[in-house]
């Protein structure tokens, strides 16, 4: 039986509206902000939601060109998004906006930018940030938003949902809704210059991560496959060459970010995703790291992928953590095992319906004991 090379099985993609790109288009955003008050009024609130890290950045800060009267708040990255976590920032933000803002600037890595697409959503939508945690629940467009990335890799720049962990019931699931996409993107490179070392390789390896899962699955069409090829291809340039933290490389992998975004969206992750995810819900392990270390330990499923992620390591200096499997209790393995095999879109794209026939517990327990 032949299908069509565009019958993707996935419905209607919104991207990003429109976007600026290239070292210094920072000093673009206040034109974009400008834009937004010039339509819903020259006395609306601006929100700005800023990675905490920038703290210590007053000379990037000032570029924002806020006004006195804007809100800004720092976000501080201790641990991923949580629903509670998420419902007090809208509070706060509420509070002090007092009405809607003309729009709301996420500028900082996935957390953040996560953080304003769902504080977006909440200003506009009854209720709590757990209500909306599912598929195409969101049902009044958010407020305006703008996305400047300040960490490549994760694409939450570009994709349709924002990954929050339930408070009570741990479940991890983001609000996937079109209503989530940012409106606007600013991709300024010089912005990743700062980014520790460690850090700037996990959180690009996301990209590098989700297409090589998406390119060996079974859900594929021509639109996801020609995005993960050249994300992957970007980030190839990037870590096996010489520096991966070179202007040219932060600028290669800031678009491998956005395009791998555009690569989630029009296609499926594979079986390192669903380890990793167990690893942030067990273990509370973040998302990036913990990918590398899933890869590290999924030999078996990706030789080649994992040969040349072993490459990519070595060639770039980076250390991975090794041993957070170690002393764990059954009851930790049976929730490891659990938290992973729910995962069964992704595991039966890369795997089929039958994902359980090979990921018995006993094979799961196994792979997560090699972490
Ligand atoms: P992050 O936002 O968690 O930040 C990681 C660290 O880098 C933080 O300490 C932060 O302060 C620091 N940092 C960021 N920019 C910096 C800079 N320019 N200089 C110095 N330090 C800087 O990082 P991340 O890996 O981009 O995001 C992970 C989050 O993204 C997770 O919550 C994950 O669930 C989410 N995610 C979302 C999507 C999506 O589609 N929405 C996809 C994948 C992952
Ligand atoms: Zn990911």
């Amino acid at each position: 039986m032949s299908t069509s090379i565009l019958d993707t099985g996935i419905k209607v993609v919104r991207n990003v509206s429109g976007f600026t790109v290239g070292r210094g288009s920072l000093d673009r955003l206040p034109e974009f902000v400008d834009a937004r008050r010039s339509l819903v009024g020259n006395n609306a609130k601006v929100v700005y939601l800023v990675d905490g890290y920038f703290r210590s950045r007053p000379d990037i800060v000032q570029r924002l060109k806020a006004r006195a009267t804007d809100v800004v708040r720092f976000v501080d990255v201790v641990d991923e998004p949580t629903t509670d976590g998420i419902d007090a920032i809208t509070d706060d933000i509420r509070r002090a906006v007092g009405g809607i803002p003309a729009t709301i600037v996420g500028f900082g890595g996935g957390t953040t930018m996560d953080t304003a697409k769902a504080v977006a959503n909440l200003l506009t939508n009854p209720g709590n940030a757990a209500d909306y945690q599912g598929w195409d629940l969101v049902k009044v467009p958010g407020v305006h938003k703008i996305a400047v990335p300040t960490i490549s890799g994760t694409g939450a720049e570009a994709t349709r949902t924002c990954v929050m962990t339930n408070t009570k019931s741990g479940l991890k699931l983001g609000m996937n809704s079109d209503y989530t996409v940012y409106d606007q993107m600013v991709l300024d490179p010089d912005l990743t210059a700062t980014v520790p070392r460690n850090q700037y390789f996990y959180t690009g390896m996301d990209a590098y991560i989700h297409c090589v899962e998406a390119l060996a699955g079974s859900y594929r069409n021509a639109v996801g496959d020609a995005y993960s090829r050249e994300t992957v291809n970007l980030c190839r340039q990037v870590f096996l060459g010489d520096d991966m933290m070179h202007d040219d490389a932060r600028e290669r992998l800031m678009v491998a970010s956005y395009l791998g975004g555009c690569a989630i969206a029009t296609s499926y992750v594979g079986v390192v995703h669903p380890f990793s995810a167990g690893l942030s819900v067990v273990l509370g392990l973040h998302h990036c790291v913990a990918n590398c270390i899933a890869l590290n330990a999924l030999e078996e499923f990706y030789p080649a992928e994992h040969a040349e992620f072993r490459s990519m390591l070595e060639k770039q200096n980076v250390e991975l953590p090794s041993g957070v499997c170690a002393g764990l209790s059954d009851d930790q393995f049976a929730r490891l095992v659990a938290s992973t095999v729910v995962h069964a879109k992704p595991l039966t794209n890369a795997l089929g319906p039958n994902f359980r026939e090979v990921l018995t517990d006993e094979r799961v327990v196994d792979i997560f004991r090699r972490m």
